[in-house]
């Protein structure tokens, strides 16, 4: 595949089951004069199930920017090259932002080739609004942190779709229980494609009490797509977060006063967040 200036394809993979791997990709595997792979022993793996013997050169998170040199080099002799990751769609939680971002900016040309991505089969299946997504990757592994997020994204009216390390999920689903509302509805969709595929649907304290008693194998790999807020409780969670902020500044009376003035949202309804009233949840729209 030489020619006068080379080509990057971005190349997705399969997620779990090898049928998906289109028959484009498998050409252009077997077109490209070097394959930069996330995982060589992976990918090495993927290209001999394929019968295809490709040069692999590795790129992962730890060497990418000492990779674009050569990379680039080989590019502007003419070589094409294929960037893959470990499984599904490259750059998505997956290394290759700075290569597709260096090889653009050189002139090259970048073209996808593209196929399965386990945030999209997740939400194609998740029974929740697809028209707008929003995509989190993965959420802070420490706790503090991954509820800051959390609380962050309580007022977000669109579908969230979020990556998840199975030994983190049972936290997680508590923590979205606590920040987004015990009621939200969730599906958890583990093992996509795979012979143990589960994709469950119900709502966040339900999820979360049935991953902390084991009732859902703590094996494979997971994707959460979370509903958006209601748009009416989306109003009361951004009045709960600037209730939060102003109250670590003033007194309580001061607070619920500017707080009602920022938000329009009732003193009364905000004085009972205030305080911690059990029950309160800003999902329950008060009129
Ligand atoms: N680039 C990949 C993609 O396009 O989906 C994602 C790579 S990211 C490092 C790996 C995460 O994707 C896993 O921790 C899991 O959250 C999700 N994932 C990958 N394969 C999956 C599958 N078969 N079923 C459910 N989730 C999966």
């Amino acid at each position: 595949m030489t020619g006068s200036t080379g080509v990057l394809f971005v190349v997705a993979t399969p997620i779990g089951n090898l049928g998906d791997l289109g028959a484009r990709a498998r050409d252009t595997l077997a077109a490209v004069d070097a394959v930069a792979a996330e995982d060589t022993r992976r990918t090495g793996q993927l290209l001999s199930r394929l019968g295809l013997s490709v040069p692999l050169i590795s790129l992962h998170e730890h060497n990418e920017t000492a990779r674009l040199g050569p990379l680039l080099a080989r590019l502007e002799t003419g070589q094409s090259i294929a960037l893959v990751s470990d499984a599904g769609t490259p750059l998505i939680s997956d290394p290759g932002y700075l290569l597709v971002r260096a090889a653009l900016q050189a002139g090259h040309r970048v073209s996808p080739v593209p196929g399965a991505c386990a945030a999209v089969a997740a939400l194609s299946v998740a029974g929740l609004p697809t028209d707008r997504f929003v995509f989190e990757g993965f959420l802070p592994a420490r706790q503090a942190a991954r509820r800051a997020r959390l609380e962050a994204l309580a007022a977000e009216t669109r579908t969230l779709v979020v990556y998840e390390a199975i030994h983190r999920l049972a936290e997680t689903l508590a923590d979205m229980a606590s920040c987004l509302g015990a009621q939200r509805e969730v599906t958890l969709a583990r093992e996509l494609t795979k012979l143990h595929e589960q994709v469950r649907h119900g709502v966040l304290g339900e999820l979360a009490a049935s991953v902390a008693a084991g009732e859902v194998p703590a094996r494979g790999e997971c994707v959460l797509v979370v509903a958006g807020a209601a748009p009416a409780a989306a109003e009361a969670y951004e009045a709960r977060r600037v209730l939060a902020l102003v109250a670590a500044q003033l007194p309580p009376r001061d607070a619920v006063k500017l707080a009602a003035a920022i938000t329009g949202e009732r003193p009364n309804r905000l004085r009972r967040w205030l305080q911690g009233a059990p029950g309160d949840d800003p999902e329950t729209v008060e009129e």
